[in-house]
C-alpha cells in the first residue's frame, strides 16, 4: 500500500481510499483482456468520471473535483501502484485538462472541460512524429490557413489515450519557416472528421493494457476557434508545451515512486515466504542488503518529490529542478525493479506475476516525458548559467 504523505489530509486520504476502490474494482480484474487487446473498454472513463477520477485539480466551475496537484498525485499514486494504466490520466487530467485551462479561451474551457472531467470526452496530446520525438522543432504535421478553417496535413506516433480520443491537441507547424515560432497547439475533435484516422493500438514491451497509437490527418478541417490561446496562439505552441512541462515531469516522478514501493512490496511478500536453504530467502544476507538497498533509494525518492511538490504548490518549481526529479525517478525506479526481479529468480520472468510487468512497465520512464538525457542536459545548462 502506498504510505500516507506528510501533506495528505483527512481529504486527500478519502480521495486515495475512493481511487484505490476503483482501480482494485474497475480495473484489476480486466487486467489480462485489457493487455491482450492493447486497450480498455471505452465506457472504463465514463466510470472513472463518475468516481471522481477524472479531473481533480480543474475548478469546480468548469466541472473538475477543485483540487489542486495533490490531488492528482494521489491518483496517479493509487494507478501507478495498482499497474492499472488503462487509461492515462495524467495525459487526460494532468496535461490536456491543464493546457485549456492554461491557453483556453473561456468558450473552450466550457465548451470541452465539463465532458473530460465526466469521461464523455476522452483527450490525447499528439506532438510525437515518426521523424521528431526529442527535436520537436522538426515536427512536419502542418495546418494552413483557409478562411475560418485550418487544415491539417501529417501524421502522429506513439499517441497515449489515441485509440479513444474525442479531442486530441495536436503540435502543428503553422508556419514552417519560423522554427520553434513557427508551432502552434490545435485542438482536434475528432468524432466523424473527415480526413482523420487512427491506426490499431501499437504492441508495446510494457504498459501493454494502454491504447498507444498512430494518428493521421490528410486535409483535416478544423474552425480558427480551436487554435490555443486565442488568435495570438499561433506560433505559440512551443513556449506553452514549455511552461507545462515541470508539471508534467514531476508527475512522472510521482508515479516513478509508486512503482518503486509496488516493487520492493511484492518482492518482501516473496522473500518472507519462500523457503530457501532450510529458512526465508528473506534471511539471506543478499536478500536484506539489496532490499534496504531498494528501500533506501524508494525513500530518498520520495523525499525529493514530496519536496517539489511543495514547490509546485508554493509555484516555485523550475525546470532543472523537475528535470531532476523526472530522470533520477526513473532511472532509479529502473534499478530497484531490477533487483527486485532477480529476488524472484525464475518466477520473476513470468507475467503472470506482478514483478515480471513492472519490469517492462517502468522502462518507459527514462524514455518519454523528455528522455533522461535531455533532462541531463536542461540541469547541466542551469549550472552553466550559475
Ligand atoms: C509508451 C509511450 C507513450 C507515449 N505517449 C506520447 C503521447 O501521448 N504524446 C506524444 O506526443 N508522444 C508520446 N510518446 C513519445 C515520446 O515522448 C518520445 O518517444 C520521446 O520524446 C522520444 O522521442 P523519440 O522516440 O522520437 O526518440 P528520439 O528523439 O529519436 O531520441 C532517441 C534517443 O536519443 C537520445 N537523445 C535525445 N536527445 C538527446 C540529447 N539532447 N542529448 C543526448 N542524447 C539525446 C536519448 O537516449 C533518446 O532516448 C510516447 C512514447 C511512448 C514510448
Amino acid at each position: 500500500m502506498m504510505p500516507r504523505r506528510s501533506w495528505e489530509d483527512e481529504e486527500l486520504v478519502l480521495l486515495r481510499d475512493n481511487a484505490r476502490r476503483f482501480f482494485e474494482r474497475e480495473c484489476v480484474p480486466h487486467e489480462l483482456r485489457w493487455r491482450a487487446q492493447h486497450h480498455a473498454e471505452r465506457e472504463l472513463w465514463n466510470k472513472a468520471g463518475a468516481a471522481g477520477i477524472l479531473c481533480a485539480s480543474i475548478p469546480e466551475e468548469y466541472g473538475g473535483g477543485g483540487g489542486h496537484f495533490l490531488h492528482e498525485a494521489v491518483i496517479c499514486e493509487e494507478q501507478w501502484y495498482a499497474l492499472s494504466y488503462a487509461f492515462s490520466n495524467n495525459v487526460h487530467s494532468g496535461i490536456v485538462a491543464h493546457y485549456l485551462l492554461a491557453y483556453g479561451s473561456q468558450a473552450q474551457k466550457q465548451r470541452w472541460l465539463p465532458g473530460m472531467a465526466t469521461g464523455e470526452i476522452v483527450t490525447a496530446i499528439a506532438m510525437t512524429e515518426p521523424g521528431a520525438g526529442t527535436d520537436l522543432q522538426r515536427i512536419r504535421t502542418h495546418a494552413r490557413r483557409e478562411g475560418d478553417e485550418y487544415v491539417i496535413n501529417g501524421s502522429k506516433i506513439f499517441i497515449t489515450n489515441g485509440l479513444h480520443a474525442d479531442l486530441v491537441c495536436v503540435a502543428v507547424k503553422t508556419d514552417v519557416n519560423a522554427g520553434a515560432k513557427g508551432v502552434s497547439l490545435l485542438m482536434v475533435e475528432t468524432a466523424g472528421l473527415k480526413g482523420f484516422r487512427r491506426g490499431q493500438p501499437l504492441d508495446k514491451i510494457g504498459q501493454k493494457m494502454n491504447d498507444t497509437t498512430e494518428l493521421f490527418f490528410d486535409e483535416v478541417r478544423v474552425p480558427v476557434e480551436n487554435l490555443l490561446g486565442g488568435p495570438e496562439g499561433e506560433g505559440q505552441g512551443f513556449r506553452q508545451l514549455m511552461q507545462q512541462l515541470p508539471r508534467e515531469r514531476l508527475i512522472i516522478a510521482v508515479g516513478s515512486v509508486a512503482l518503486m514501493r509496488r516493487a520492493i512490496d511484492e518482492t518482501l511478500a516473496h522473500v518472507r515466504e519462500r523457503q530457501i536453504f532450510g529458512q526465508a530467502l528473506m534471511k539471506q544476507q543478499n536478500t536484506r542488503f539489496v532490499l534496504a538497498e531498494c528501500e533506501t533509494q524508494a525513500r530518498v525518492a520520495q523525499a525529493y518529490v514530496d519536496d517539489c511538490i511543495a514547490r509546485l504548490q508554493a509555484d516555485t518549481l523550475d525546470v532543472p529542478t523537475a528535470a531532476m526529479a523526472k530522470w533520477w525517478t526513473t532511472d532509479t525506479a529502473c534499478r530497484v525493479v531490477d533487483a527486485c526481479v532477480q529476488l524472484f529468480g525464475g518466477y520473476g520472468y513470468m507475467t503472470e506475476y506482478p514483478i515480471a510487468r513492472l519490469y517492462t512497465d517502468v522502462r518507459v520512464g527514462r524514455i518519454y516525458g523528455g528522455a533522461n538525457e535531455v533532462m541531463k542536459e536542461i540541469i547541466a545548462r542551469s549550472l552553466e548559467q550559475g
